[in-house]
């Protein structure tokens, strides 16, 4: 999963980027609106975490752009200024969830999950495939009640492939959310991470299926 983190105070951006990291999760900073209108135009994101009082645009303005062009991408506003009327109007205006400062970072890391699993209609934290599986709260992964060790990267392509079965997740999509822009993720190191995978789910009757110049898919399990 990757997120976009719109903060322009850098020792608050570093925080938040290694808190969610640490979380499991894909991080982008951008410290403007701006940078901020440029990625999400070019790039895909999974949520967005925005901060209100920016340098030139605040992030209302970052919001309300992104909503005047049908972007649902789920927005969690994290700002200094809440009271209820600023809570009131970041929800008006688009947002989906609303944070005052000082947060605590568990906290947060709940709301992202809840607001994740709305937008996916993901309505458990448990993703499950027959023998297999997820807990997207816990980011354990079990196989026959046993417990599978996944690296962050692994767990986030099977994921995605999860939440899509049987639908195919395309190879841009997973470089999407495994790309930060301070990391330069190839579509082999893709190809490397799934044979991982392949063989850490060999037991499980989960089988991550290659569609040919497209990406990949799993099947539904068999009942
Ligand atoms: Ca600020």
């Amino acid at each position: 999963m990757r997120i976009l983190v719109v903060e322009d105070d850098v020792l608050m951006a570093n925080g938040l980027k290694q808190g969610l990291a640490r979380a499991g999760y894909t991080v982008d900073v951008a410290p403007s609106a701006e940078t901020a209108e440029a990625s999400l135009l070019t790039e895909e994101f999974d949520l967005a975490v925005v901060d209100i009082g920016l340098p030139k645009a605040d992030g209302l303005t970052l919001i309300r752009q992104l909503r005047s062009r049908g972007n649902r991408l789920p927005v969690l506003v994290l700002s200094a200024r809440g009271t209820l009327e600023d809570t009131v109007s970041g929800l008006d205006i688009g947002a989906d969830d609303y944070m005052a400062k000082p947060f605590r970072l568990p906290e947060l890391t709940a709301r992202i999950r809840a607001l994740i699993r709305r937008s996916r209609s993901v309505a458990s934290a448990c993703l499950a495939h027959g023998r297999l599986i997820l807990n997207i709260n816990s980011h354990a992964a079990t196989l026959d009640g046993q417990p599978l060790e996944l690296t962050n990267r692994e767990w986030a392509i099977l994921e995605a492939l999860l939440i899509a079965s049987p639908d195919v997740v395309s190879k841009h999509r997973l470089l999407q959310s495994l790309a930060g822009w301070d990391k330069d993720i190839t579509p082999n190191a893709i190809e490397v991470h799934v044979s991982r995978l392949r063989a850490k789910l060999s037991a499980a009757c989960v089988e991550i299926r290659t569609v040919r110049g497209i990406g990949y898919r799993i099947d539904a399990p068999a009942t």
